[in-house]
């Protein structure tokens, strides 16, 4: 799940700050020719959960890596079953270093692709009109296949880091029930102990008019949580209507739900973030975000701040219905009906605290709020599970990335967000360790293609995202 914050707007469109493909260094010719290869071989792996699989592309992986000199005792591959195999590498650092490993974990899972809903096959490799598409093109074959080909890069070139880095290439993170991250972590602790962790699964520089306008790190996430909605009643014949029709009872708990937002909070990420953008946006946007981070709030300028759904998402948990369903004939009176209501909790919030603000939403003694989890498991309480705090901007951390962005985008402010979705650093976050959504592949804010059909990629901003990860990975381990 990569999804980055919009709403970023220039007060200075039309000034070229970083446009892609110009400036900066360039990824060389062979290294072109490697990751694009690299990247071709992974998309036309399927390894959707239905049928696909990641073991495949862990396998794929490996044999790149042996191929260019990495010994096999640092290519592990470990997963729970012939499917599932994750894949961890290790870049061997400086000998005797005692500083603990770098982690960058990359899901090679993609989301479920239908090729008649497609106007490419997503499991072909396609270049088109300056694009890359196929499933996994953003959402995260792009990242994994440029992690891989860094790594063979800097081998080739003899780099020898100041500390271990380990790539960990995994399982399910959009789907399934074997997640590779949590699985490593739980079966394999040793394989994943590191300082801090890198997952370009988030974070990422934004394009507006082929323009790169910010790089943002995602800092903290939203929890995820599905709640399952139920009402029964004895039902009956449709000749004969009742006020307490399931359906019905429903409706009115679902009206409560759109009528009741969740209330609007300013954490420290998304108050850094929007102090950030206000710095560079038009004066229209600027003055509303003054309002929204005001002490005290200007009521005003948050309902109006809220009307973009991006906007919402960032100052308050929502919820809402995603699926219905309910009744049993045409001439029956439905003696149950269920929807399921989709959660994505601001941190500091737990999942259970979440469905006890639900119950006292729908106020009906009578409707069963019942958590459910991933694997489909309904329990009657949810997991006190939540986002944890966001971790320091270690400067580990943050002075490369500066460092790398004003050459390869000068003039942009690298932004922490808070994303709206949920990656697999709540694993890694859970244990311990800092976590970082960095991504140097520009996406441009309105061609947000992740899940969804004809899923594609800038050709250049593929390249571009090669030369940053790697130049990323040097400066951070600069001995
Ligand atoms: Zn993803």
């Amino acid at each position: 799940m990569r999804w980055m914050a919009l709403g970023l707007v220039l007060a200075v469109s039309g000034t070229a700050v970083g446009q892609v493909p110009s400036g900066g260094p360039q990824l060389p010719e062979q290294d072109r020719v490697l990751s694009r290869q690299i990247f071709k071989e992974f998309i036309e792996i399927n390894s959707q959960d239905s049928n696909g699989s990641v073991t495949a592309v862990a396998e794929a992986a490996r044999k790149e890596l042996l191929a260019a000199g990495f010994a096999p005792e640092d290519l592990i591959l470990a997963g729970p079953n012939g499917r599932k195999q994750n894949l961890v590498v290790r870049y061997r650092g400086a000998a005797g270093s005692t500083l603990k490993p770098i982690l960058i974990i990359g899901h090679i899972d993609v989301v479920e692709a239908r090729k008649e809903d497609w106007t490419t096959d997503p499991y072909q490799f396609v270049e088109k009109d300056g694009y890359f598409y196929g499933r996994g093109t953003q959402d995260m074959k792009d990242s994994d296949a440029i992690a891989v080909e860094s790594f063979i890069r800097m081998k080739r070139e003899g780099w020898v880091p100041k500390r271990d880095i380990v790539l960990a290439m995994t399982a399910d993170e959009e789907g399934g029930a074997s997640n590779g991250v949590d699985w490593l972590l739980k079966n394999r602790p040793e394989l994943m102990k590191a300082e801090f962790v890198l997952n370009p699964d988030a974070g990422g520089v934004e394009l507006r008019d082929g323009h790169a306008t910010a790089m943002e790190v995602e800092a903290t996430e939203k929890t995820y949580a599905d709640f399952k909605l139920t009402t029964t009643n004895p039902g009956g014949h449709s000749s004969l209507p009742r006020p307490d029709n399931a359906i019905y009872e429903l409706m009115h708990a679902l009206e409560k739900l759109e009528a009741n937002p969740f209330p609007i909070e300013v954490n420290p990420v998304t108050h850094a973030e929007l102090g950030e953008e206000a710095k560079i946006a038009e004066p229209a946007r600027a003055k509303l975000i003054a309002g929204v981070l005001a002490e005290p709030r200007d009521t005003n300028a948050v309902a109006e701040f809220v009307k973009a759904p991006t906007d919402n998402a960032k100052l308050r948990t929502t919820c809402v219905a995603t699926m219905l369903g309910g009744g049993h004939a045409p001439n029956a009176l439905p003696a149950m009906a269920t929807a399921n209501v989709n959660c994505r909790i601001l941190p500091g919030h737990s999942q259970e605290q979440t469905r006890q603000e639900l119950i006292k939403i729908f106020d009906d003694p009578k409707l069963k709020v019942e958590y459910m989890a991933d694997d489909g498991t309904i329990t009657p309480v949810a997991p006190g599970r939540e986002s944890l705090a966001p971790p320091p901007p270690l400067p580990e951390v943050f002075n490369p990335l500066r460092a790398v962005t004003a050459e390869m985008w000068p003039g942009i402010p690298v932004i922490p967000i808070m994303e709206p979705g949920a990656t697999d650093s709540t694993y890694t976050m859970m244990a311990g360790m800092p976590s970082y959504g960095v991504n140097g592949v520009a996406i441009d804010y309105n061609d947000l293609r992740m899940h969804g059909k004809d899923e594609r990629v800038r050709v250049e901003s593929f390249y571009r995202g090669a030369e940053f990860y790697y130049l990323y990975l040097k400066a951070l381990t600069k001995p």
